[in-house]
């Protein structure tokens, strides 16, 4: 163990209790993190401070020592939460956590249970499945969409809107620059997401004694990732419990189950693509999705694709990594059994069959500097 500590500088909230700010330095760099919203007060806590501080700590080798009362369900957890992501990535170091109170919070919220919610399949297979019980959508700020692209998180603030008002529910927006802060520490997706969705809940907790997160795998496919059905729980506190759900369903099942809701044929949007508006009809998550729908012929009331599904760009998908290749194998086989003399079918299987080294290279010339990081991540993993 060191002693080197994780320097707190301070933790600020503001009149309003609308904005949350962190300020602290690490290795020699200055941090500030925020968190506002206008739909709740937000209330800082220790398990939200150490949510934000872990994986960049563990990153570090730094201490965490601070004051205040922390829940002891939540703190006797993070010693496996640590051992998790060490067992993932052996570069984070297990670290000591120590200064404050031990307590059992009173199990005393507003009794509310939310949903991170973004527009796309997983949470609104979440949010339908569970709609009895859910009474808030939670929109992050920040996270996809990037806090300047001003325009596109007008329309998806929208679609989130929509669909709340549809099915009668709150909705909670809140934007963060912790993105920022987080990819410095390791990929958002396998190790900065899942922190900052913890981050932003324990910043609610005073509201909500359980939030659901959605599942991006199945139980078949699971592997390290930011959230995860073995993390999302233990990140839990006596007030507020997470679900990490929706495991028990492929990309497939889960566009077959909200296809049936008009609510989600209006406000699905998908395309992490940056100059998209909303989907951009062409990126493999678009045309994928987008072959979910055609396949059960719902794909035409889906009011938020705007083209038109096209031969050529299903011959444009590639299966460069594992986790594409599983994706278009499910779509592959949902199109065999749905249509099965659909030519669509036949291009799918010849995406299948394409060797690697043609789906680098068909990719590299489309995308030069994204196809140079995925191959020398491949490499470095050999
Ligand atoms: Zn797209």
């Amino acid at each position: 163990m060191n002693d080197n500590l994780l320097k707190m500088n301070s933790v600020n909230v503001s009149d309003d209790k609308h904005t949350v700010e962190y300020n602290f330095s690490m290795s020699g760099k200055s941090y500030n993190i925020y968190f506002k919203t206008k739909d709740v007060s937000l209330i800082p806590t220790s398990e939200a401070l150490i949510a934000l501080t872990l994986i960049p700590c563990m990153f570090s080798n730094l201490n965490i020592r601070y004051h205040g009362n922390i829940s002891e369900v939540f703190y006797e957890n993070l010693k496996t939460i640590m051992e998790i992501y060490h067992a993932w990535y052996q570069h984070l170091s297990i670290i000591e956590i120590k200064g404050f109170e031990k307590v059992k919070y009173p199990h005393e919220t507003d009794g509310r249970s939310g949903v991170f919610f973004s527009s796309g399949v997983d949470s609104f297979y979440s949010l339908l499945k569970n709609k009895e019980d859910i009474t808030d959508l939670i929109y992050i700020h920040g996270f996809d969409i990037s806090l300047d692209q001003t325009s596109r998180r007008e329309q998806t603030s929208k679609l989130v809107r929509n669909a709340a008002e549809n099915l009668n529910i709150n909705v909670i927006e809140v934007e963060t620059n912790a993105r920022d802060f987080l990819v410095n520490f390791g990929p958002w997706n396998k190790l900065g997401h899942g922190a900052a969705l913890y981050c932003t809940a324990h910043l609610l907790s005073h509201s909500f004694n359980k939030i659901y997160i959605a599942s991006s795998h199945t139980y078949a496919n699971l592997h390290p990732v930011g959230t995860h059905p073995l993390l999302d729980p233990l990140w839990s506190s006596e007030k507020m419990t997470f679900i990490h759900d929706g495991c028990e369903a492929t990309r497939i099942e889960k566009v077959e189950y909200i296809a049936d809701f008009p609510v989600a044929l209006n406000s699905i949007r998908v395309c992490w693509k940056k100059d998209s508006s909303l989907n951009c009809g062409e990126c493999d998550k678009c045309v994928r999705t987008m072959l979910n729908l055609y396949a059960i012929d719902k794909l035409d009331e889906c009011s938020t694709f705007d083209k038109k599904l096209e031969l050529k760009n299903i011959m444009k998908l590639h299966a460069l990594s594992d986790g594409a290749r599983v994706y278009l194998t499910q779509n592959y086989q949902h199109m065999l059994e749905k249509k099965p003399n659909d030519p669509l079918v036949d291009a799918l299987k010849k995406v299948l069959r394409r060797p690697r080294w043609q789906s680098y290279i068909h990719y590299g010339i489309r995308n030069p500097g994204e196809a140079l990081k995925k191959i020398s991540k491949r490499l470095h993993k050999k």
